[in-house]
């Protein structure tokens, strides 16, 4: 097995908060082995070891959750809510806001989509993430905003498209925390204000920024908060949606079924009554994903502890690392919507000139193991905006090969945090 060269990497070994798979070996073209480097956190952070020791603690007691009077039962049922507690204290929810645990931030935008009051009107920018850019539909609901270019205009462009709308009617605002393309923070709180002045209500899609940075409810005055627990160092399979009661309590079930009804009588006609739970169990319905939600309280616990102060530090010197890296290189371009001065987290994209970015990512896993990713990241819009291509071209994905001398058609992302 030969060490990698290269230095981010090298820098893993004293990593804050010890990730699984560290030592893993991977075949290079060239013969021999490397150890892998995972810097494809945004996709999925592998999962910290202290998540992994404590599910594999809890794994011989776990027992059906609300349903069971056995003491596995029981003490499963204890988990699962003290977990739900953990989330909301590590998102500093208000003290009536319920968790909601659902499969993912992807699961918990759509919950919040069916969950709509009618009428109402959705706000969110072309360059979203599309788990928050298409669960509200399209047509007369959804107002798709241009791509700012500064934090200010994000916030101008949003308070002059609230300002044109019904003032009466409800509506929502769905913005990402931090890009997932170029890492950079968005303008949240400000966006909030912005919001909440026009009588409109905001989601926080934290996929991207609740692993590298503190999110506080409170603080950036949200009115909800989405999240996915295999992004913030827990395994696949179970994400957030938390925030603001109301909306979900009047809302239809996301599923119908046990768990979610708190009364079913059959009438005398033959039709069926059901009185469903206000709580978040209303759009719980089934047997849960009790570990994958342990699983996620756990890394809420272990960020907490590691203290989010030093995190981003560390992360911010590998950024600036990173960044000083590919700047010295002439035929790297980085990213940007807001400019090189823009914060941002440890997610950075790039092009490399006369290289299609499949083959330069291809070549990055079989020559060095270093696994990162390619394409346009889910994020159709605002990739192709940042590669001066038309955002309107609903093009292929899969991007093919530029011709020598021409735009990239998609680029190669690296992304690390707190594992790393
Ligand atoms: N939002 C952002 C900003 C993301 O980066 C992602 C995933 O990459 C998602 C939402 C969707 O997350 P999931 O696939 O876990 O539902």
């Amino acid at each position: 097995m030969s060490a990698c060269p290269n230095t981010l990497i090298d820098t893993a070994v004293c990593a804050p908060l010890p990730v699984l798979g560290r030592d893993v070996t991977v075949p290079l073209v060239t013969g021999g082995e490397v150890t892998y480097a995972a810097l494809d956190y945004a996709a999925s952070a592998p999962a910290l070891q202290r998540v992994w020791d404590d599910v594999a603690a809890y794994a011989p007691y776990y027992g059906s959750v609300h349903r069971g009077a056995g003491y596995l039962s029981q003490l499963s049922t204890d988990l699962f809510e003290n977990s739900r507690a953990t989330v909301a204290e590590f998102l500093d929810c208000r003290a009536d806001d319920q968790v909601v645990f659902t499969r993912s931030t992807t699961d918990s935008l759509n919950l919040l989509a069916s969950a709509l009051p009618e009428g109402c009107q959705v706000f969110v920018f072309e360059t979203e993430h599309h788990a928050s850019l298409l669960p509200w539909g399209d047509g007369a609901r959804v107002t798709c905003l241009d791509a700012p270019r500064t934090p200010e205009q994000a916030v101008t462009t949003l308070e002059r498209a609230l300002a044109d709308r019904d003032p009466y009617g409800p509506a929502l605002v769905c913005v990402t925390g931090a890009s997932n393309v170029t890492g950079e923070l968005w303008p949240v709180r400000e966006l909030a204000a912005a919001a909440h002045a026009h009588g409109a209500r905001i989601v926080l899609d934290a996929a991207q920024l609740a692993p590298h940075h503190p999110v506080s409810v409170q603080e950036l005055d949200v009115d909800w908060v989405a999240f996915s627990g295999h992004k913030l160092y827990a395994p696949f399979g179970s994400g957030v949606l938390a925030g603001r009661a109301d909306w979900l309590r009047a809302a239809k079930p996301y599923l119908a079924g046990g768990g979610a009804s708190r009364t079913v009588a059959r009438r005398p006609d033959g039709a069926v009554d059901v009185e469903w739970h206000t709580t978040a169990a209303r759009h719980e319905a089934g047997s849960p994903n009790v570990i994958g939600v342990y699983a996620i309280a756990s890394a809420c616990k272990a960020l907490t502890e590691a203290g989010f102060d030093s995190l981003v530090a560390r992360e911010q010197s590998l950024v600036s690392a990173v960044r000083t890296g590919l700047a010295a290189i002439p035929e790297v371009t980085v990213l940007s919507l807001f400019g090189d001065e823009a914060p941002r987290v440890g997610v950075i994209s790039f092009v490399v000139q006369g290289w299609n970015s499949s083959h330069f990512a291809a070549a990055l896993s079989a020559e060095y193991g270093i696994g990162v990713r390619d394409g346009l990241f889910c994020a159709h819009p605002l990739v192709r905006t940042l590669l001066g291509s038309d955002p309107q071209d609903p093009g292929e994905c899969g991007a093919p090969e530029a011709a020598p001398g021409e735009k990239s058609l998609n680029a190669i992302r690296v992304s690390f945090g707190a594992g790393t």
